[in-house]
């Protein structure tokens, strides 16, 4: 892998850099501000951040206009180079062309990074009023196979074919962490989501390495729900499930299906989080083009998003003091953008943030 080779090449990562919440020396962070709307909510992050006296220094890096070949993508070598040696970073959304065109930026990042896990909390925020109001759920996404594998190809005319790698590897490092992450985060249950009985081989494996490493935690109730079913359960009652772990594509289409159950994209965060220590916090939601560029956008997601990297960072004072301005400033409900209900502009809700800091 490319990751692999950058990593031997780099002098900055084998120096591991202890994350410290008493250093004054700025943490160096990389900032992907994305496309669409990501420019606009990346701003919001920056002016937050630097509101609440987060000590990060931004080394921003920019889609590229043209494919770089060292990375034979529109992400640049340097940009990817800046990940591993920060081994920290905030990504704002990468819009990819449907059905043509260049490989997905996102692909690309957590491939190269081999970043195999995507965490993906979902909680109802106090003060803002959906159909629920006690949705507190993890979904964990394994993030470098599955149907995002890239291999699809036409095998005669009228016929095409698109292959689902599932490896016994990549599922037993995503299954190890989202029950060491029910472990440490004091959950109670972790439920392996499947569609084992038409994927028999691919979610067959799937299901066995969850089978093998639920064994090694007794005290974490395991069950296993068929994909169908679990969107059935999640929309009649969230409270029934904890932290849900899943192949890629699914883990793609019930986090937005979780996001529905508190108010929507703008509010659901992400960190990925790889094998070398890196972690890359982005939003669920995507580069939003229908409302890109009008000031519109909510933030919150990128900013939920920078709290989860702020709290990897032990820096948890200022993740929780951030992590409470926007709760009070949407439960306040003066501020609040179109997505929510409101009529404020990207700018304005976030100037109410750093007002309730
Ligand atoms: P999307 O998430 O961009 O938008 C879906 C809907 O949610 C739109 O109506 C949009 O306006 C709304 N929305 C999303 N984020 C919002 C926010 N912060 N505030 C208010 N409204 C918000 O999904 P899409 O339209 O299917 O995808 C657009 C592009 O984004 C595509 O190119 C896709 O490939 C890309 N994408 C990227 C990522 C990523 O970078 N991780 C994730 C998903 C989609």
């Amino acid at each position: 892998f490319l990751a692999r080779r950058l990593l031997a090449s780099s002098t900055l990562i084998s120096a591991a850099r202890p994350f410290s919440s008493s250093s004054t020396t700025p943490i160096k962070a990389t900032l992907f501000p994305g496309d669409g709307i990501g420019p606009e909510i990346a701003e919001s992050v920056k002016q937050v951040f630097t509101a609440a006296d987060v000590a990060i220094e931004w080394d921003e890096h920019y889609v590229a206009t043209e494919v770089d070949p060292r990375t034979n993508s529109f992400l640049t070598w340097e940009s990817l180079q800046s990940v591993l040696d920060n081994k920290v970073g905030l990504k704002g959304p990468m819009a990819t062309p449907i059905g043509k065109g260049h490989r997905s930026l996102n692909l690309t990042l957590r491939k190269e990074l081999n970043l195999y896990a995507n965490v993906r909390p979902c909680y109802s925020l106090p003060g803002y009023k959906t159909r629920y109001d006690d949705v507190d759920l993890i979904t964990i996404r394994e993030n470098t196979e599955g149907e995002y594998s890239g291999l699809e190809h036409q095998v005669v005319k009228g016929v095409v074919e698109s292959i689902k790698i599932i490896t016994r590897k990549a599922s037993m490092r995503v299954a190890e962490y989202a029950f060491l992450y029910a472990k440490t985060h004091g959950r109670k249950k972790v439920s392996a989501i499947h569609k084992a009985n038409i994927m028999q081989k691919t979610d067959g494996l799937f299901l066995q390495c969850c089978d093998e490493v639920a064994e090694k935690y007794p005290e974490i109730e395991y069950e296993k729900v068929v994909i169908d079913n679990c969107c059935m359960m999640l929309v009649k009652n969230p409270a029934l499930f904890d932290v849900l772990v899943m192949p890629n594509l699914y883990g793609d289409i019930i986090s937005d299906l979780c996001a529905g159950l508190v108010g929507g994209l703008g509010l659901t965060p992400s960190c990925n989080i790889g094998e070398d220590g890196i972690a890359l916090a982005e939003a669920v939601h995507g580069s939003a083009p229908d409302i890109a560029g009008k000031n519109l956008a909510n933030p919150t997601a990128l900013l939920l998003s920078g709290v989860m990297m702020l709290r990897h960072l032990k820096l948890n004072k200022q993740a929780e003091q951030i992590h409470s301005a926007i709760i009070n400033t949407i439960a306040e409900g003066k501020y609040r953008t179109a997505d929510l209900g409101g009529t404020s502009t990207t700018t304005e809700f976030t100037n109410a943030i750093c007002d309730h800091l």
